[in-house]
């Protein structure tokens, strides 16, 4: 794999929090990934809502699938713009592993449960599971990951709680947040490939649901485009395998703009290094042509998908489980596993233990401590 002057080289590293000796086989991002795939919070992602509950069908996209996806994506970006794929996966498989049971619902309802208790931010969330919750090694909590594997799963973060990273961790994952500089190329692309992976797969679900209908998608002109030119070739082709040939042209046209788009920008930029790219504006981007597509398919997929009746039904449900949860658990905190009760900062610690559940654990617990069962 030839590797850019401006790719994150595993060699030079900014290194982890507790200095470890090199593997003999492995580069440290490849380790890094190897800690992620293993990790009990990365099992847990099969059992987590992406838009559609858990339990609600066997073929909708799940925290896991999705998470592969992504890093398929980005590992597939990555190899024609020579950045590193080890550490583009590590970031890609990592990056949800902070999200609560019920998807978005589940977060916003966790977040206002925590307002007057530092709030509830999904990404950092990844971030203390890798750093923190994760308990595996005998000398240290977490999984002691890179720089910048540690960099690409804090994507977003708060003035506030940027400064709270850097308190703790001078010149660490938070700096970015309180200078506004950006990631490396990987974590950028990570970004991206999230949302190429999400708008088409949200497609594919919502069909596939029934809430989302062809006729509907003809006014998204990214899926028009496609839809029209499968349609002229195959004029006889129906159902399943036309959205499935959409989709797949969508994705393939949306890579490969991403891939010309970066390519153009990083020669613009001219980076010498790692360094010289998070000081640049961000280079790993859609052409204009695409990224305005790409938003007119977030705003239908918003307005018709997300904030569909049929979801929004759900969605409340979950909520309620969550507050519901998180007010049993305060009020009786030895009702969760001993080593959460015993914590003294007890909001946090609940936000945790209700973050790290799977859908199903969520609601049997909250069936169990409420008798009512809002998730059946
Ligand atoms: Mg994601």
């Amino acid at each position: 794999m030839g590797l850019a002057r401006y790719a994150c080289d595993p060699a030079q590293s900014r290194g982890r929090r507790w200095p470890e000796a090199p593997a003999p086989t492995r580069t440290e991002f490849q380790r890094d990934r190897d800690r992620i795939v293993h990790s009990t919070a990365f099992r847990r992602l099969v059992y987590k809502t992406q838009v559609f509950l858990n339990h609600e069908g066997d073929l909708f996209r799940t925290r896991l699938t999705h998470s592969l996806e992504v890093a398929q994506l980005a590992r597939s970006i990555a190899r024609s713009v020579d950045l590193n794929e080890d550490l583009v996966e590590a970031i890609a498989l990592a990056h949800d592993l902070g999200h609560t049971p019920f998807g978005h619902a589940g977060q916003d309802a966790l977040h206002d449960c925590m307002q007057g208790h530092g709030g509830f931010e999904h990404n950092l969330q990844s971030l203390r599971v890798v750093d923190k919750l994760e308990e595996r090694y005998p000398r240290h909590d977490g999984l002691n990951l890179t720089f910048e594997t540690r960099e690409g799963i804090l994507k977003h973060c708060s003035r506030a709680n940027a400064e709270k990273l850097e308190a703790q961790e001078p010149g660490g994952v938070g700096r970015r947040f309180i200078e506004r500089t950006q990631p490396s190329l990987e974590a950028q692309l990570c970004n991206l490939a999230d949302e190429i992976a999400y708008n088409a797969h949200d497609i594919d679900d919502g069909v596939r649901s029934g809430l989302l209908t062809m006729e509907q998608l003809g006014a998204v002109p990214l899926f028009e485009q496609f839809h029209r030119a499968v349609l002229a070739e195959y004029p006889q082709l129906r159902g399943r395998r036309v959205l499935f040939e959409t989709i797949r042209r969508m994705l393939s046209a949306q890579v490969y703009d991403v891939i010309d788009a970066t390519r153009a920008a990083v020669e613009r930029a001219d980076p010498a290094d790692v360094d010289a790219v998070r000081a640049a504006p961000p280079l790993v981007n859609f052409s204009d042509a695409m990224g305005a597509m790409s938003k007119a398919l977030k705003h239908f997929l918003l307005h018709n998908l997300y904030r569909h009746s049929q979801v929004m039904e759900v969605t409340g449900h979950a909520q309620e489980v969550v507050r519901e949860l998180f007010a049993a658990y305060m009020a009786h905190p030895k009702e969760m596993p001993a080593d959460f009760a015993a914590c003294a900062n007890i909001a946090r610690s609940v936000a945790d233990y209700i973050a790290g559940m799977t859908d199903r654990f969520a609601a049997r617990e909250h069936a169990r401590l409420t008798g009512r069962n809002l998730l059946a």
